[in-house]
């Protein structure tokens, strides 16, 4: 079974993620992460990816169904995915259920409930690594990350583009997880990585 895994823009999806899908031998299908890739690539769709990110908008529903479809199509048979950062809206949601279904997938929703206030504080503290992607609280007060990289501060990680981000969540992801409420799993985030993590074993221990 696939999971779902939603969440306001520093909830943890990433942390959280990787720890899920190493518990429960799921692939991450990172969403925020395959659209920065491609726009580093050297084309004209990749520029326009790029500033769509940077000013913390959405990218096209067409170009982001494109990637999950060549993922599906890349998958070894039997791998089960969990899916963070899509769908973001209601359209993309259907888009989204339509694939899987077409692939006989099934999945359960996950949400990581953090309020606004704990998001603005996180994002407005968080560093990413600059090699490994890794993304630290402001609790990891060393200069390098473990892997040795540099440590900065993600390009969309500005007081505007953060706005315009939690705008986007409030007005088109709301909607679009309220329609996985049945079955829908909810996991309170605002502890700390371990707690939120130990929470999210016991609940999920139960489902998969
Ligand atoms: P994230 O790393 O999940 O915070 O995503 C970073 C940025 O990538 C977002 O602010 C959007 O510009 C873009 N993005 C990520 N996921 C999606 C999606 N499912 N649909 C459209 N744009 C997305």
């Amino acid at each position: 079974m696939d999971l779902i895994l939603f969440g306001m823009q520093g909830a943890g999806k990433g942390t959280i993620g990787k720890g899920l899908a190493s518990r429960y031998n799921l692939q991450i299908f990172e969403t925020g992460g395959a659209l920065r890739a491609l726009s580093q690539e050297d084309t004209e769709l990749a520029r326009k990816v790029k500033s769509i990110i940077e000013a913390g908008h959405l990218v096209p529903n067409e170009v982001v169904m494109e990637i999950v479809e060549d993922f599906l199509s890349k998958l070894p048979a039997g791998t089960n995915i969990l899916f963070d950062g899509i769908p973001r809206k209601v359209e993309q949601a259907e888009s989204l259920n339509s694939l899987l279904k077409k692939n006989s997938r099934t999945y359960r929703a996950v949400l990581l409930d953090i309020s606004e206030e704990t998001a603005l504080k996180r994002l407005t503290t968080r560093r990413l690594c600059k090699v490994c992607k890794t993304i630290y609280p402001i609790t990891y007060t060393a200069d390098k990350c473990t892997c040795g990289g540099e440590l900065i501060t993600r390009s969309d990680d500005n007081p505007e583009a953060i706005q315009t981000r939690l705008k986007a969540y409030r007005e088109e992801t709301v909607p679009a997880i309220a329609l996985y409420k049945d079955g829908l799993i909810t996991i309170d985030g605002h502890a700390s990585i371990e707690e939120v993590e130990k929470l999210a074993f016991e609940t999920l221990d139960k489902v998969l």
